[in-house]
Parts: structure tokens; sequence; C-alpha cells
């Protein structure tokens, strides 16, 4: 065989979608596996969104549309990001995307080229530094702590900062950690970029899901400081339900969107019609269910981190945001007699084997030592899973005092 592309191996292939695909290859094989894993919610698409979808077919409205999306949805997104953030995006300045992921790229095709550097935080959803690397620019990534609930700090990105620096990426609420970054950490960041000219992609895919009232009006942050440079992506999977439907979307000057526009008219087109239909009444009806399934995952998280704390060995905190646990599983790895597991991703495949627990180890997103849990799954599979979770550390892991002795 020929060989391939060299920047095939450069890449890795998504490994927060890897859990899933093994998860279903294992209940395709009849095995019953309890999916912590997988980072998407378990709830069906609201009914108004299903109708609308089911209307746009018997419209037949089943063709090609713009590739930036039709104007209803361009315009139904920048009514949103007016209504929950004040700030103003006109039609030009709006594309449609498959997922917030497609935005993403299509920003760091349009952006970043060999031989700039783009700062992230880590842990970090794997998908963001891999397609800075498929944009032949180099990820820096900086680095957050379990000790201080995994802060972005404004100090530590700006810190990382060279002649190079061609765009800082902040996502927040953060996958995998569920920290949110403070307004005044964005605007010291987005008055650096200002003055230096580097651009800021603000990946708001969990914008929805944040169980506190804490102020977190960042794109109004950025349009006061650094307007011109920003780039805000959001998506229609996580508020909604919709991950199956491919959403998504990128706000920014209309230069930015006609290149993104460029990019995505060359590799998928259009989102599919259907979807597009779907997301307008998603984003323009009653955001009651949003509320209602916000509700939901923060019992989940409360009842979760209580089960958790059964084992001191379970490090975890409160995520702030987004609906995964973060789980500090070093004092299991260090506890474990010789010959057991020394790793998260070991901790993670022996979970799999022994209990049928999916859970994504934290090398997924360059955080080895801890495990992520997705609770974005019913309560019964929580308390399920949790249960085995401990049964499964209890048997494996040295006794708890000989871990809090260390
Ligand atoms: N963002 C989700 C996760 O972290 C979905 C998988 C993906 O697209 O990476 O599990």
């Amino acid at each position: 065989m020929a060989r391939l592309a060299e920047r095939t191996t450069r890449i890795a292939g998504s490994a927060t979608m890897a859990v899933t695909a093994t998860v279903d290859r294992l209940r395709r094989a009849g095995v019953e596996v309890l999916d912590f894993g997988a980072g998407e919610p378990d709830f069906a698409t609201p009914d108004a969104v299903k109708a609308a979808a089911h209307t746009a077919l018997d419209q037949d409205f089943t063709r090609y549309t713009a590739v930036s999306g039709i104007a209803e949805l361009k315009r139904a997104i920048g009514d949103r990001y007016r209504a929950d953030y004040g700030v103003d995006y006109a039609d030009s300045e709006v594309i449609v995307s498959a997922g917030g992921k497609q935005a993403l790229f299509n920003a760091a095709l349009s952006l970043f080229g060999p031989g700039d550097e783009v700062i992230t935080h880590a842990p970090c959803w794997p998908t963001l530094p891999e397609q800075i690397k498929l944009a032949d620019a180099s990820p820096v990534l900086v680095r957050t702590h379990a000790e201080d609930g995994f802060a972005i700090g404004g100090r530590a990105i700006l810190d990382a900062i060279t002649p190079r620096t061609r765009g800082i990426i902040i996502n927040s609420p953060c996958n995998p950690t569920g920290a949110l970054i403070t307004e005044d950490d964005l605007a010291s960041i987005a008055d650096a970029a200002a003055r230096q000219g580097i651009w800021v992609i603000l990946d708001l895919c969990y914008e929805k899901l944040i169980y506190d009232a804490v102020p977190h009006n960042l794109p109004a942050v950025l349009a006061r400081r650094c307007r011109d440079l920003t780039v805000l992506c959001g998506s229609a999977s996580k508020a909604y339900a919709m991950t199956g439907w491919r959403c998504g979307w990128a706000l920014a000057p209309a230069p930015v969107i006609a290149a993104c526009g460029a990019i995505q008219s060359h590799s998928t087109s259009n989102v599919s019609s259907i979807t597009q239909k779907a997301a307008v009444a998603a984003l323009t009806g009653s955001q009651e269910t949003v509320r209602a399934m916000l509700d939901e995952y923060r019992t989940r998280r409360d009842n979760l981190w209580q089960w958790l704390s059964a084992d001191p060995r379970l490090r975890c905190r409160k995520p702030a945001g987004a609906f995964y646990m973060f789980i500090d599983v070093g004092d299991v790895l260090s506890g474990l007699e010789p010959g057991g597991f020394r790793t998260s991703t070991e901790f993670a495949q022996a979970l799999l084997d022994e209990s049928r627990v999916a859970v994504t180890p934290g090398e997924a997103f360059d955080a080895p030592g801890f495990i992520r849990i997705s609770y974005a799954t019913s309560m019964e599979t929580l308390r399920e899973g949790t249960e085995r979770l401990l049964a499964f550390v209890a048997a494996h892991a040295a006794p708890i005092r000989r871990a809090a002795a260390g």
C-alpha cells in the first residue's frame, strides 16, 4: 500500500468517540454495558423540534440550502445571542455547520497555519488540539489544576503568549472539567488579544449547562474588547439534546465567516436542510425544556457526587457546568498491589472488562490519572454504575487507610 499523508501521522482519532464505539460494539455483541462514556444527552430531542423536522419533510424541504445555512436559522442564532448576551451579529456574521466541531474546525482552518501557536487549556476536549494540528499550527496547552477546580486562569494564558501566538481557544464550561472562566479572566485575555492582534475562539458548546447563577456573559466581554478578533462557536447538540442532528454555528466578523463558508463549501456544504428547520424551532421556541434538562442534570450531579464521596480515593469536586464528573483516581493507582493497573487507561479498561462500566480515561483529555464520568444518563444507570465503580475500587485498591496515610 502507498503511504498515507504525513498529516495523518500527527493526529489521533477522537478518544471520546472511541469510547462510544466500544460500547456500541459490545452491545451489538450482546454484552450489557453501563455507559458513562458518551458525552451526549440521554434525553429525547424536544417534541416541538421533532415536529418542525416532520413539517420540513412533509413540505419537501429537502434540497441544498445556502452553504452557510438558511436565513431563518442564521437570524434565529443571531436573535438567541442578542437575547442571551446582548451582542449583535448580522446574518453575514453567522454560519451554520455540522455541529460545534465543524464550526471550530472551519475557524481553525481559516485562521491558523504553519508556524502559528494556538493556546488552549488542558485538561481539554481532545478535538481542540487535533484541529489546531490539522491546520498545521502548534497547540500550546496551559495546564489547569484539580486543586483549584481547574480554574482557567487569565494569567497563565497570558504567560503562554509568544510572538508566534495567533489564537487562544477557551472552552467554558469546559469539557471534561466543567470549569468556567470568569469574566475578569477572559477580559484580561481579550485586552491582550486586542493589543497583539490574536484571535480568540470561544467554544460555548455547554453554555446552557451552568448550574448556578454566576456571571458568564463571555460573548459581551469579548464584544466590548476585541469583537473583530472574536469567534463564538456554539451548538444545538447539548442544549437541545440534538447530538445526532449535527447542528452548530459560528458567529464572527463577516470576513471570517466568508472564509469558513468557502472551506465548508468544498467539504460538506450545508447542514441537512431538515436539521436546520428543527434548529430554528429549538432556538426560537420555549426554552423550558433546556431548564428542565439542566435541573435534572443538577440532581444527577449532586447524587453522583454524594455516592462517590463514599470512597475518598475517588477525588472530585462538583462541576460548575457541563455534565461530567472528572475524578482523580491517582490514589487508586498508587495504592495498587504490584501487578495492578498503573494508568487511568488501564483502570478504565479493567473497569469495562470486569464491571461492564464504560468511562473515558483522563489520557483522552491530556490528564493521566483521571477518569471522566458523563452523567448525561439515567439516575438508575448512574446508581448502578457507581455501585459497580465503588466495588471495583474496593476490590483493586489498597485499603482506604493506606491511601489516606499516603
Ligand atoms: N463532546 C462529547 C464528548 O466529549 C462528544 C464526543 C466528541 O464529539 O468528542 O464525549
